[in-house]
């Protein structure tokens, strides 16, 4: 795969990443890393507890590549939900 915003400039750069959310080729300088954080999911049905298989951690840090448009989506919902959660 290309990077679609190098593709579109007429350079052929091959991508590094996918966007996770709009699923656009990125290469190494167009593509963002948000390090989004997964909370342990407790309370399910069957009372048990899930998070990709890790057990004993609450939290998890983990990579997510985006493109600039979804990054400063994904920044602002991740900010808005860590003022609701204070
Ligand atoms: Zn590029
Ligand atoms: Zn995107």
């Amino acid at each position: 795969m290309l990077c679609y915003k190098c593709a579109k400039e007429g350079k052929e750069m091959p991508a590094v990443g996918i966007c996770v959310v709009c699923g656009m080729g990125l290469c190494i300088d167009h593509v963002r890393i948000a390090h989004v954080t997964f909370t342990e999911i407790s309370g399910l049905e069957g009372g048990g507890t899930a998070l990709l298989g890790l057990g004993g951690r609450a939290e998890r840090k983990a990579p997510r590549f985006l493109c600039d448009e979804c990054y400063v989506g994904v920044a602002q919902s991740m900010a808005e939900r860590q003022k609701s959660e204070v």
